[in-house]
C-alpha cells in the first residue's frame, strides 16, 4: 500500500516497484490522500477533481494496482484525526504487510502531514478500540518512506533499494496518465510549458529524462547489497526506501520475503 498526498505521488515515488508486484501476483493499492483539486494554472476545485480522478483511474490500470482517491482539498490537508481513522482503516481493511509514503521533510505541507498522518496510524492499526468498527490487524505493517532530496534534519537513507530498470518505460508510461501534471502544471511552475513535446512517443521520452531519481553513491551501495555488485552497477534505474522505526522493523530475510524481486 503506497500512500501520497496527491493523485501522482504514489506513481513517482514507487510506480516501477509497484509493477513488479503487480506482476508477481501481488495486491497493490495507491491511495491518494487529496483530490488534487488545486493543481493546475487554468481548471480547479471539483472539475479539477474530476480530471484527477479519471488520470488516476488510468494510470492504476497503467501499472496494474487500484487507486483510491480521497476527498480532500489539495493544499489544504492537516494531519487531523478523522483523516488519521479514516487512514487506519483503509490500512486495515487493506491487510496490508508494507505501508509506503512520505518522510515528514518535505517542502509541501500536504506531504508533511500525509507523512504525519501515516506515523499517527502506524501501530494504531493494530489497538483494537481505535476505530473499533474495523477489525484491527494481528501485528504492525512494516511502514517504509520513500526517497527524497531534503537534507535536514537529516537526509533519506535508502535501507530497501529495487532495481527498476526492466520496468522504466511501463513506469513512465503509467505516470504519463497524469497529462494535467507532468504536461501541463509542472511544466508551467517550472516554466518550461513551452517545451513539452507534441508527440506521444516524443512526450513519455521528455518525461523519462525527467523523472529519472538520481542513484546516490549510497543507493548504489544498498543495491549492490540486495542484488550483488556486480548486477548493481548495470542498473540505471532504481527506487529506494527506508524503515520508518514506528512499524514492525524486519530483518534482511524479511525483507527478501516481503521484496521478492530482491535478488538472493
Ligand atoms: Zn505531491
Amino acid at each position: 500500500m503506497v500512500i501520497g498526498a496527491h493523485p501522482d505521488d504514489a506513481d513517482v515515488t514507487t510506480g516501477g516497484t509497484a509493477i513488479q508486484f503487480a506482476k508477481l501476483g501481488h495486491r497493490v493499492l495507491f491511495i491518494s490522500v487529496t483530490n488534487g483539486d488545486a493543481g493546475h494554472f487554468s481548471n480547479g476545485g471539483g472539475a479539477l477533481a474530476k480530471i484527477r480522478r479519471s488520470e488516476a483511474e488510468e494510470a492504476g490500470l497503467r501499472f496494474g494496482v487500484t487507486y483510491k482517491v480521497l476527498d480532500n482539498h489539495d493544499g489544504e490537508l492537516t494531519a487531523d484525526l478523522n483523516i488519521r481513522l479514516d487512514l487506519i482503516r483503509l490500512i486495515r481493511e487493506w491487510k496490508a504487510d508494507v505501508v509506503i509514503g512520505p518522510r515528514p521533510y518535505d517542502y509541501h505541507p500536504d506531504h508533511r502531514n500525509t507523512a504525519i498522518l501515516i506515523q499517527d496510524a502506524a501501530f494504531m492499526v493494530i489497538v483494537p478500540n481505535i476505530a473499533p468498527d474495523t477489525p484491527p490487524l494481528k501485528k504492525n505493517p512494516v511502514f517504509l518512506f520513500v526517497q527524497d532530496r531534503f537534507q535536514k534534519p537529516n537526509p533519506f537513507s535508502p535501507d530497501i533499494s529495487v532495481d527498476i530498470s526492466d520496468v522504466y518505460k511501463q513506469k513512465i508510461y503509467a505516470v504519463a496518465a497524469h497529462e494535467s501534471q507532468f504536461f501541463e502544471w509542472l511544466p508551467w511552475l517550472a516554466g518550461t510549458l513551452d517545451q513539452v513535446p507534441q508527440e506521444e512517443e516524443a512526450k513519455l521520452e521528455w518525461l523519462g529524462k525527467q523523472r529519472k531519481s538520481e542513484i546516490t553513491p549510497e543507493i548504489r551501495t544498498s543495491l549492490a547489497k540486495w542484488y550483488g555488485v556486480e548486477r548493481s552497477k548495470s542498473i540505471t534505474a532504481a527506487e529506494s526506501f527506508e524503515i520508518c522505526e514506528y512499524g514492525r522493523m524486519p530483518g534482511d530475510d524479511e525483507i527478501r520475503r516481503l521484496f521478492p524481486m530482491l535478488g538472493n
